[in-house]
């Protein structure tokens, strides 16, 4: 039966002229009609998240693209079912998994919970976050822990083809042995395997490329189970052949993911797949591209990552990142800033807007059926052509600007989000007006119908005070709550980059000093920087620049009812933590103080110290001076130097320097997004330029507790500080003559050299 009216359901779409789904197949390499295996029944698997933590909004986005997809194929009548897996044993990556360190146990060791306690507990804030984003519930959403008897027949099916081998309990699948390995993801496996020789780790594999299907557990693992090869864990890439293969069968239509999925992930799916079952595993692959944030990809491990609660933290409808999601193709990259999301909540809530509006006037007639055909037409052709939904919400706004009647627009533009998803067909902006608002909107019509704008403008100005929008149109007046964005709006302006802020570097100075100071939380700190500063220092000229660098914990308010108190303190907001580099950067752009001194908030002054910073930068051959000085023998190891004299870099405590030297240097590099080694890169950029660095340890200042730092476990440390080391020695390896002690040696080593030659050239 149900088949049938797919089948009947398919007919009058084509008769309607509405195209088919055409899609990218990683596989083949080209965009490909779909067409399902058994007529009207498409099933999909999508890898879903590891719950361990929540998912980033770049998860999000991969989990998007196969709710367009699903939706798309919905809507041509097929009966779709979706499946998505929850991995609920921790690894997040072969590798990792092969290094052991479960992190799931990780998660549950840290949180003094037991690893079901973590996996429960994020597997619901997962289906939390997908149905405020409207993504539409999978038809299963499998857990691999449930799923170990079927992982282990797949296993031994393996085996008993000559697919699999044994060693010390750990089983792996003998890629070599699999002819069409590597036919996914092509180019990339090759390069990946070169890599994996040079850097594999596991002695066990006979082939680096083999990966594992099973580990042998370790002393002290919880999380295991017994299996013929004693007791272990599933490698990462079998749970989800053997959960796909139990949900739909051996052949599926659709499989999905982020492109980082493609390899090893998906080309190792493929090949125990397909080496057990015995069948083409999927007809069409489907990988999304990422979401960047600040150029590179969201990751927890880069230090960029946002879920859907810091947007909504920030006052963001979930659903205007689904909004943002539909601008960008699926295929292309798309790099996250609060702007860009602020522009998408805007366009999401005049969407909404208009529907509202066209809803009290949609009493009036639909224009005729084929000019709606012509825009159906449209509209699909753009959503079916590889699911091109920024040329289809192109389209909705060319239908909202079209002279169609309102009821047509309306009933067009609901048929569409059933594949965009912006539910707009639950908004209703009519809401009961409080007795003496309501007053005061009868007043205003009233005003108005008498001609009396200027009395009517202001009471609209009032109520948009009182968080109400009043807006008049032909049909009548219209009203609804403020969105919590537009609340804010009012409350200050905000930057998502430095590059939206002003430079002022080219001005001529009108300040003797600028005090650039960054503040992301810690109110108690900044305030006791700046205290420090107006009691020592409001002799002078200055002005105080405080970058108010994503604050979340009400230190934005407190700075705000600071710089109303004392004029000379600049304020600019970021609408989120922007890497460090980035930060201090909107603060020299905005200096206009002859000499800038950049504190951190750690440092509290204790008298004087512009007069000596002053007077050793009148010298011109002296690039900067701080109060902590680093000194270095080889680039690889910088060490404290707190006496007076020549250093090689800056600690970023205290770092004072004029500001015209930064037409000549440049800005900081903003690839630093962690404070640390930050400074000494941009020490080096002015010891490049020629000048000279000091450090004066007599400067009067105290330095407290760096919370920056005292926030970060061991290991993130670590991490990010060699990162940034990385960073520095890929620009600055080759510049040991940029060193005090290797500068000074070298010319030593070339005067020897002239003499011994005997060259007096
Ligand atoms: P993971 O939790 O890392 O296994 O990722 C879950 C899903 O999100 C996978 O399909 C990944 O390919 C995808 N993914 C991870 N990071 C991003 C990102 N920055 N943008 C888009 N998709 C991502
Ligand atoms: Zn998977």
């Amino acid at each position: 039966m149900q088949l049938r009216f797919n089948l009947v359901k398919i007919l009058l779409l084509e008769l309607e002229d509405l195209s088919l789904l055409r899609i990218y197949n990683t596989l083949n390499k080209k965009v490909e009609l779909f067409q399902p295996r058994n007529t009207g029944v498409v099933r999909i698997y999508t890898c879903g998240p590891t719950v361990y933590r929540d998912a980033h909004i770049g998860n999000l986005r991969s989990y998007l693209m196969a709710d367009w997809i699903r939706r798309s194929l919905t809507i041509q009548g097929f009966n779709v079912t979706h499946v998505k897996n929850i991995t609920d044993v921790g690894h997040m990556r072969q590798e990792q998994l092969e290094r052991g360190g479960d992190k799931v146990v990780l998660a549950a060791l840290a949180e003094g919970k037991t690893p079901k306690d973590i996996a429960d507990y994020y597997t619901q804030a997962f289906l939390k976050d997908e149905a405020k984003i409207n993504i539409l519930p999978a038809s299963h959403f499998p857990r691999a822990t449930e799923h170990i008897p079927e992982i282990i027949d797949i296993i031994q099916e393996l085996f008993t083809k000559g697919y699999a081998y044994e060693v010390d309990g750990s089983v792996y699948f003998n890629v070599p042995a699999f002819d069409k390995y590597g036919q996914l993801s092509g180019n990339i496996a090759l390069d990946q395997a070169r890599t994996l020789t040079l850097l594999e780790s596991d002695p066990n594999k006979k082939d680096p490329r083999d990966f594992a299907l099973w580990k042998k557990a370790e002393p002290g693992r919880d999380m295991k189970w017994d299996s013929p090869w004693g007791y272990g864990f599933p490698g990462w890439h079998i749970e989800c052949s053997a959960m796909s293969s139990r949900y739909l069968g051996f052949e599926q239509d659709i499989h999905t993911g982020g492109v980082d999925n493609i390899f090893p992930h998906h080309e190792d799916e493929v090949a125990q797949s397909e080496a057990a079952f015995g069948t083409p595993y999927v007809n069409y692959w489907i990988h999304g591209q990422h979401l960047l944030a600040d150029g590179v990809k969201m990751a927890k491990s880069a230090g960029n990552e946002f879920t859907l609660a810091d947007l909504e933290a920030r006052g963001f409808d979930p659903l205007s990142f689904r909004y943002l999601c539909l601008t960008v193709k699926y295929r292309n990259r798309l790099n996250f800033t609060f702007s860009a999301l602020k522009a998408s909540q805007k366009a999401l809530t005049r969407l909404r807007d208009l529907v509202a509006n066209w809803k009290h006037t949609a009493r009036y007639h639909q224009t005729d059926q084929s000019l709606r055909s012509a825009w159906k037409t449209k509209f699909w052709n753009a959503a079916n052509n590889d699911l091109n939904l920024a040329q289809a919400l192109g389209i909705v706004w060319d239908l909202a600007s079209s002279k169609l009647p309102d009821a047509s627009k309306l009933n067009l533009l609901f048929g569409f989000d059933e594949l965009l998803g912006l539910d707009l067909n639950k908004y209703t902006a009519t809401k009961k007006l409080p007795r003496d608002i309501k007053k005061k909107v009868t007043m205003r019509n009233d005003l108005r119908a008498n001609g009396r704008f200027k009395t009517s403008d202001a009471i609209r100005a009032e109520l948009s005070e009182g968080g109400l929008i009043v807006r008049d149109t032909l049909t009548g007046t219209f009203f609804r709550s403020k969105t919590v964005l537009e609340r804010q709006a009012a409350r200050w302006p905000t930057v998502s980059s430095s590059r939206e802020v002003d430079s002022f570097l080219s001005h001529h100075a009108t300040k003797s000093f600028s005090l650039i100071l960054i503040a992301t939380n810690y109110y108690q700190d900044v305030k006791r920087c700046i205290k420090s500063i107006i009691s020592s220092c409001s002799a002078y000229n200055l002005e105080i620049i405080i970058v108010d660098n994503g604050s979340t914990d009400g230190t934005s308010e407190k700075l705000d009812k600071l710089q109303q108190k004392h004029p000379h303190i600049k304020l600019i907001h970021c609408d989120h933590q922007l890497g460090d580099a980035q930060a201090k950067n909107i603060g020299l752009k905005q200096s206009l103080g002859h000499i800038i001194l950049m504190l951190d908030t750690c440092v509290e002054l204790k008298g004087d110290v512009l007069i000596k910073i002053e007077k050793q930068l009148k010298d011109t051959r002296v690039g900067a001076i701080g109060t902590w000085g680093l000194l270095s023998d080889n680039l690889n190891h910088f060490h404290e130097e707190v006496d007076f004299g020549e250093i090689d870099a800056l600690q970023g405590y205290c770092f004072a320097f004029r500001r015209d030297i930064l037409l000549d240097v440049g800005l900081m590099r903003e690839c630093f997004r962690f404070y640390r080694i930050l400074d000494i890169d941009f020490s080096f950029q002015i010891k490049d330029k020629g000048y000279k660095i000091l450090a004066d340890g007599s400067l009067p200042m105290l330095r407290h507790k760096h919370r920056q730092w005292e926030n970060l476990l061991e290991a993130e440390r670590d991490e990010l500080s060699k990162k940034n080391f990385k960073r520095f020695l890929v620009r600055w390896k080759n510049r040991t003559d940029l060193l005090v002690t290797r500068g000074t040696r070298d010319i030593y080593d070339k005067l020897n050299l002239n003499s011994s030659n005997g060259s007096n050239k």
